[in-house]
């Protein structure tokens, strides 16, 4: 019979693909190896949010193809965001390079798998649940709009319907992925927006088109704060988290209802990505340093047990030692859980690629990160991952 082994690279929610790629796999026949040497086809599932997550990639395939994993003659398939960036880039030059420096191996579009099968979850009481895949908001720099393109909404029943068995097969911790969650659904009926016009939601209920300050036009509200809730609400479910969720869609309505769902994770993640209002405006994100602040103010005060976690981004281009210590000084006001600090790294296609030059040296970047990653150690009071 043959078989599979998937490596994956990066995130949660290409931990979550990789589970509905194995179902797909094994859905036409296939079995899963237990190791990547035992396997026939050999499925290598792709990070390219920083160029060392992408060189890992071309270095594996180099290996295997050298025969150093010890099965040379494996089928090597490669998948994720590598090939829905090279795929999404209009020049064709990024899927030529690619193609060159991984030959004779087979590039799967993550599109190409669907939804159709339910995923094949590791052992343990937690399930992933993807309910939206791309992104609209182009910051600066980041790859993901490139890699997995505009972002889509799964149906609200889909979901639904997706955690119910995840229960039934005896988790019971659901966690919700997207690039953007808690902007889930605004896509939905997107073309036909016309301001002031209602709509039905699933439950019969009826909204209008809200202004969104970022966007600078109308467009259908975020359901996630429903969702949230229909998933909390579903019996069995002990504990609901979501990943990432955006300070500029974080509503009042999505605070109440994680108020009011004791089920609801108290740790929330909420990229920062920058403490200065220059830099923050430079990467494209849609808030002020007093608007991240207050946000967090009103998040604590209706739900006092809440901790935070963040992500940021040191060393951005023009990145001054100033505005550096503004980041600081935002992380010693917020005093996060934990911070997934990465120093920038240029991605091809991004606006801070193109139009930016990447003034701060490796060496000082490093540096930010150590006295960043030292700051926030201190005030967790433990330790912290670096992207
Ligand atoms: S919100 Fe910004 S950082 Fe997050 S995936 Fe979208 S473009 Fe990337």
């Amino acid at each position: 019979m043959e078989t599979y082994f998937i490596k994956t690279f990066g995130c949660q929610q290409n931990i979550a693909d990789s589970e509905r790629i194995a179902s797909a796999y094994e859905a036409r026949g296939f079995s899963p190896a237990p190791t990547m040497e035992a396997a026939h086809t050999i499925i290598l599932n792709t990070c390219v949010i920083r160029e060392r997550a992408e060189e890992k990639v071309y270095g594996l395939v180099r290996n295997i193809q050298a025969g150093l994993s010890g099965n040379k003659d494996a089928r090597i398939v490669v998948t994720g965001c590598l090939i829905g960036a090279a795929a999404r880039e209009p020049s064709g030059k990024m899927l030529k390079r690619i193609t060159k420096r991984l030959p004779e191996v087979e590039l799967l579009p993550l599109e190409d798998i669907g939804f159709e099968h339910i995923p094949k979850r590791a052992p343990g009481k937690s399930a992933s649940i993807v309910i939206s895949n791309g992104c609209n908001n182009y910051c600066a720099f980041c790859i993901v709009p490139f890699s997995r393109g505009k972002e889509r909404s799964r149906p609200f029943a889909e979901i639904i319907e997706e955690a119910e068995s995840a229960v039934r097969e005896g988790k019971d911790e659901i966690v919700l992925l997207g690039q953007n969650v808690n902007s889930y659904g605004a896509d939905f009926l997107m073309e036909k927006i016309r301001e002031g016009e209602e709509y039905a939601l699933h439950d019969g209920s009826r909204v209008k088109p809200v202004f969104v300050k970022h966007l600078n036009r109308h467009r259908v509200p975020t359901l996630f704060p429903h969702l949230l809730q229909a998933v909390a609400r579903i019996k069995g479910v002990r504990l609901v988290s979501f990943l990432s969720a955006n300070p500029w869609d974080f509503s009042s309505e999505l605070i109440d209802v994680i108020a009011d769902n004791k089920n609801i994770d108290r740790t929330l993640h909420l990229p920062v990505q920058a403490g200065s209002d220059r830099i923050l405006k430079l990467m494209n994100r849609w808030y002020t340093r007093a608007e991240y602040l207050e946000l967090v103010a009103r998040i604590r005060k209706k739900i006092p047990e809440v901790s935070f976690t963040t992500d940021i981004i040191v060393g951005f281009p023009g990145e001054t030692l100033e505005e550096f210590e503004m980041t600081c000084d935002l992380v010693r006001s917020v005093g996060f859980d934990r911070a997934y600090i990465a120093w920038y790294s240029p991605r091809p296609g991004t606006k801070a690629t193109k139009e930016m030059e990447d003034t701060v040296s490796i060496e000082e970047k490093h540096r930010r990160q150590r006295e960043l990653d030292g700051i926030v150690l201190r005030l967790a009071g433990r330790g912290h991952l670096v992207k």
